[in-house]
């Protein structure tokens, strides 16, 4: 019998999966081959390590023992799914020969050009991050771990150069979306693969901004740090009243920072692996709204094995009567199982212990918590 393997590396906060599959020709001749989907982590707190990649790295390479990597899947643009693949080839000299690659859509470089909407969405975004990282050069002691950690994974200068890297990774690059026509994006000839997101105008995910009055003091020269200006009342208005109000739009800074971070997550491409009867989904950090998409577009489908997606937040799986139509309340013949990647104390409320226990209910479940640094866990399918 032969064997699928899906190893899960603890890369701390962050995910690095490889998924070796024996692929059989018509012919009859087996070939075993590579698919990798991310490898990165956080560069802020506990969770992030960078040299936990080496492991991680010269495992991936000792899989592929000579020959080049199939597939590689960047499911989006955050810091914990892309650094660790140009962290390893501009530190560690490490780089991969790889065939084919797939990023999500909007990482094309003319995407923006062809999608207006989605361009002013995202502006709009990066100077709310802006306005942001101002405001907490002047008020530091806001900045705790986990603003810190998602202030690192939403920087878009830190991932413009590992993304420019992964789009010159592989000898074959195509930007994928639900729906993408993926004859020729890769050389699987058993093995069947479908995107079920993003979609491929992601204006859609980009959505939440609140307003926001940071009242930082303009930047007035390279060394200076912008300060907090201290608004007045105008004549006639409760003081109170008006204090509240800069107090709550200066709050709007972490509902703000979510809804950027969200919006990312949101564009993670969604794809499912169908072989010998098995289907696999690997989802990166698709959150709620893309989950509803997914439903809405009709393509989700039961699967018996689910990276569980962001990391085990509470966004990141959906509610009861979705999950039901990926994971049904009654398994079928085939057991099912799910894998968590993630790592405590990073981002605030992560792992959520309820949304655990949601998927324990349906199906076992593996964390590489406690697991050393770049060490794995597999999963394995026969067929
Ligand atoms: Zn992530």
């Amino acid at each position: 019998m032969a064997k699928l393997r899906v190893r899960v590396y603890n890369v701390r906060f962050g995910d690095a999966v490889l998924v070796t599959i024996p692929d059989r020709a018509p012919n009859g001749s087996v070939a075993k081959r590579h698919m990798l989907i991310d490898v990165g982590n956080v560069l802020s707190g506990a969770g992030g390590a960078d040299e936990l990649f080496r492991p991680v790295l010269a495992d991936i390479q000792k899989q592929l023992a000579g020959q080049p990597l199939d597939l590689y899947v960047m499911t989006h643009e955050h810091l914990d799914h892309i650094q660790g693949l140009f962290y390893g080839a501009e530190k560690l000299g490490v780089r991969f020969n790889v065939t084919h690659a797939w990023l999500t859509a909007s990482a094309a470089p003319d995407y923006y050009d062809t999608h207006p909407e989605a361009k002013r969405k995202r502006l709009q975004m990066e100077a709310a991050y802006e306005q942001i990282a101002q405001f907490l050069r002047a008020a530091p002691e806001l900045e705790t771990p986990y603003v810190r950690a998602l202030m690192h994974n939403n920087n878009p200068r830190d991932t413009g150069q590992c993304v420019d890297y992964l789009r010159s990774l592989a000898q074959k690059t195509t930007y994928v979306h639900r729906g993408v026509d993926l004859t020729g994006a890769h050389p699987f000839q058993e093995a069947q693969f479908e995107v079920w997101a993003p979609e491929e105008d992601t204006a859609d995910y980009y959505r939440g901004l609140v307003p926001m009055a940071l009242a930082v003091s303009p930047d007035s020269g390279a060394s200076a740090l912008p300060g907090l200006t201290e608004p007045l009342p105008p004549a006639g208005v409760d003081a109170g009243a008006f204090y509240n109000l800069v107090e709550m739009r200066r709050r709007g800074y972490g509902s703000n920072l979510l809804a950027i971070d969200r919006a990312a997550n949101n564009t993670s491409v969604v794809v499912s692996l169908e072989w010998r009867g098995w289907r696999l989904l690997f989802p990166g950090d698709a959150e709620y709204r893309s989950w509803k998409m997914m439903e809405q577009h009709g393509v989700l489908q039961p699967v018996q094995f689910l990276k569980i997606s962001h990391h085990g937040s509470h966004n990141g799986t959906p509610d009861v009567e979705l999950l039901d139509k990926v994971l049904p309340p009654r398994a079928g013949r085939r057991r099912r199982r799910a894998v968590l990647s993630t790592y405590p104390d990073t981002y605030g409320g992560v792992p959520d212990a309820e949304t655990l226990a949601l998927i324990q209910s349906r199906c076992a479940v593996t964390s590489v918590e406690g697991l050393t640094d770049g060490a794995y866990v597999d999963i394995e399918f026969t067929g």
